[in-house]
């Protein structure tokens, strides 16, 4: 069985001071407890993780583990402004999120550098959580499957039998930050559409990899979304930021 894992990608948003209020309310919304089988994770901007992790281990979120944003597709040297995923083990990091839509839309990241950042994430004992989608332009023309199988084949070719330990996040680049969320039948289509094709390579990496969905999860539509077979949890990105409307999908 797998869990329900739910991730806030807080992207370039956050202070010291609303950190810390975040923490503080996400724990104690956490105090009573969490429904069982499931993982949840925050991803703060780079120059925030030692502080939340800090905070983390003060309010004992046992709950809460701490992920990055990106990371580097080097293992270190002459890389100005890159974060090793070495570093970030070492800031606690457990999950890095690599290919988000917007480091391949403004960053021009390929599918052969995110599987070479995912490779770096593994190669660190951390879980890459890989991000895949299709643009609306892509969906209205009919090739969502088709780009979205693509770069899925792409980590495959790469990553083999270590996608086992690697989480996949569908993401279409469309519902991103819009308010437009996918149908919960619609994105149920394309993560069996993805577990059948990781079936193809190998029954049981297709059986164990958490497949998330993400683009405008909020409180309201988590339920629906969350309890579709295929979709095994969300990457949520604006509504994590807020922390009772994260409680509210944890809980969802
Ligand atoms: C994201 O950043 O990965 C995301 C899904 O954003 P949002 O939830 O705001 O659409």
């Amino acid at each position: 069985m797998r869990p329900l894992i739910i991730i806030g990608n807080w992207k370039m948003n956050g202070s010291l001071a609303t950190n810390q209020d975040w923490v503080k309310t996400v724990a104690r919304g956490m105090e009573s407890g969490m429904p069982a089988g499931r993982q949840f994770v925050v991803c703060p901007p780079f120059p925030y993780l030692a502080q939340c992790s800090v905070l983390i281990k003060e309010y004992s979120l046992a709950f809460l583990s701490l992920g990055a944003q990106d990371a580097s597709a080097h293992e270190s040297g002459a890389y100005t402004g890159e974060v090793a995923a070495s570093m970030l083990k070492e800031m606690g990091c457990t999950y890095v999120i690599v290919g988000h839509s917007e480091r391949r839309q403004f960053h021009h990241e390929v599918d052969e550098v995110v599987a070479a950042k995912a490779l770096q994430v593994l190669d660190n004992g951390m879980t890459p959580v890989i991000c895949v989608g299709e643009t609306a332009d892509e969906r209205n023309s009919g090739r969502a499957e088709e780009v979205v199988c693509s770069q899925v084949a792409k980590q495959v070719n790469v990553l083999q039998d270590r996608l086992v330990d690697c989480l996949i996040a569908y993401e279409p680049v469309w519902a991103i930050g819009t308010g437009k969320v996918a149908s919960a039948q619609v994105a149920q289509d394309m993560h069996c559409t993805i577990r059948l094709q990781l079936a193809e390579f190998n029954d049981d990496v297709a059986s164990h990899v958490g497949i998330l969905y993400g683009g405008s999860v909020k409180p309201d539509n988590a339920v629906e979304l969350f309890a579709m077979p295929d979709i095994d949890g969300g990457l949520v990105g604006g509504a994590s930021l807020n922390p009772q409307d994260f409680l509210a999908i944890c809980q969802a």
